[in-house]
C-alpha cells in the first residue's frame, strides 16, 4: 500500500457505490488561515500553504485533504 494510499479511504462518500474507488491526488495552496485576511487583500508566500486533495474522478467530490506537512512527516517516517 503507498503512501498516499494509506491516507485516503476506501470508498467516496458521495457515490457510495461498492467498487467504484477511482481516484485522483493533486497538490495546490490554499491559504493557511482563514481567521486572518491579508491586511492589503494579497497573499503573500506566507499566507498560503501546501496540501494534497483527493478527488473522486466519477463525480468530482473532495475525498480528502492532506497538509503537506502531514505527507512530508509520512514520507521521512516510511523511510523515503
Ligand atoms: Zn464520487
Amino acid at each position: 500500500m503507498s503512501l498516499l494510499n494509506s491516507l485516503a479511504p476506501r470508498r467516496c462518500p458521495e457515490c457510495d457505490e461498492p467498487g467504484v474507488f477511482v481516484f485522483e491526488w493533486t497538490a495546490t495552496t490554499v491559504p493557511a488561515s482563514y481567521a486572518a485576511a491579508p491586511v492589503n487583500g494579497r497573499l503573500t508566500y506566507n499566507d498560503v500553504k501546501c496540501v494534497f486533495v483527493l478527488g473522486c474522478t466519477s463525480c468530482s467530490a473532495t475525498v480528502v485533504v492532506v497538509d503537506a506537512e502531514t505527507v512530508a512527516r509520512r514520507l521521512t517516517e516510511d523511510g523515503f
